[in-house]
């Protein structure tokens, strides 16, 4: 064992302890839902490639994140276990959801995009069963009218086979695969994040889709736990610039928030963590819409933005600063980004410069927890 080695596999049991413990009170939490129905469905305007369009988002309702249900706790940040169900939901019942969400679609002019959300991995045979996904996709390709499909899934669900069977069923249809690939950085996604897979996984899996022509949305994190401001920022910007140069299609930032009994919301509650500011939101899009090619779209849609559990501000320009960040997501148009203003933001250059957290000070709290 190395002596890195030896300074971080008890940390990283620690941090799968706490994230262990945290997840646990999730399972508990978990409401009884109708299991025929979707834990929700929304339409809205979108690009679909250079048209405009609506997409239809579907959260189907399942049993949740195979990592999240393991015994190592599942990410840091992360309480979609919460959305997902107590009991297992049969194949039929997932048919169901969806048919009831596609019906939203039924008097929708094209062009149309698709996005399967679950509380975890689409391709996951155990959160959704071969048979469900098979008249998912079956519907999806029975309507001339859908353009774009987006499936979310971990790196390990992306095989060869399930590859090859979204692209012979959805034929020529545009269709990205989401990953939270959170931070290129091996230590990083494995420390912070607890996230359970290596970068070695996410570049075989972008290869696998790759060779099917499907394109990978890489989801960034943003301020992952036990890391300061800049050294976040730091560590997105890397971020952005490696998984574009693997191949990902689409980048989309998710700054932290704060979720329901997770180790972050255990840090946040403490004093100990802060979700990032909207300032270092800017300044990576302001810095990777330059340094990343133009056919790349970047875009971030802050959840919980403006609040204390989301990423804010000053509280006096947080509004128009979302509103710059939703725009520019829409149309990349940097200019809308580079004319904001406030008096806030030499706090928050200071704090770039000074913040000093270090992982020292939460190693010593999480042996408290
Ligand atoms: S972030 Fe994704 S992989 Fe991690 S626990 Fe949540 S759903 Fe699972
Ligand atoms: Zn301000």
């Amino acid at each position: 064992m190395s002596s890195l080695d030896e300074i971080f596999n008890p940390l990283l049991s620690l941090i799968q302890k706490a994230s262990f413990d945290a997840r646990g009170k999730s399972i508990a939490k978990r409401k009884t839902r109708n299991p025929n129905l979707p834990s929700s469905k929304w339409v809205s305007d979108s690009r679909i490639g250079s048209d405009m369009g609506k997409s239809l988002a579907i959260v189907l309702n399942t049993i949740g994140c195979s990592h999240a249900r393991s015994d190592i706790g599942g990410c840091t940040m992360c309480s979609y276990l919460l959305d997902g169900s107590n009991v297992i939901i049969s194949s039929d019942q997932l048919q169901n959801q969806f048919d009831e969400a596609f019906r939203s679609l039924s008097d929708k002019d094209g062009p149309l995009a698709v996005k399967l959300y679950t509380s975890g991995s689409f391709l996951d045979s155990e959160e959704v069963p071969d048979e469900a996904r098979q008249h998912i996709l079956t519907r999806i390709a029975d309507d001339d009218r859908i353009r774009e499909v987006i499936i979310e899934s971990r790196p390990e669900y992306v095989t060869e086979s399930r590859m090859n069977e979204l692209r012979s069923m959805l034929a020529d249809r545009h269709i990205e695969l989401g990953i939270g690939i959170e931070s290129m950085n091996d230590k990083i996604r494995t420390i912070c994040i607890n996230k359970g897979f290596s970068t070695d996984d996410f570049i075989h899996a972008v290869d696998v889709a790759k060779a099917e022509r499907i394109g990978v949305r890489a989801y960034v994190l943003l301020k992952p736990p036990f890391l300061t401001e800049r050294d976040a920022l730091t560590d997105a910007k890397r971020t952005i610039n490696e998984v574009v140069e693997i191949g990902a299609t689409t980048v989309s930032i998710n700054p932290i928030n704060i979720q329901k009994d997770t180790l972050v919301e255990f840090l946040w509650n403490r004093g100990v963590y802060r979700p990032p500011w909207l300032w270092s939101i800017v300044d990576l899009l302001l810095e990777t819409r330059v340094s990343v090619s133009d056919d790349i779209n970047i875009i971030c849609d802050p959840v919980a933005a403006g609040k204390s559990r989301g990423s804010h501000n000053c509280g006096v320009c947080d509004g128009e600063i979302i509103q710059g960040i939703k725009k520019f997501s829409m149309n990349q148009d940097i200019r809308i980004l580079s004319s904001l203003s406030c008096q806030c933001k030499e706090t928050w250059k200071h704090v770039l410069s000074h913040e000093d957290v270090t992982l020292q000070t939460h190693r010593d709290l999480i042996i408290d927890y």
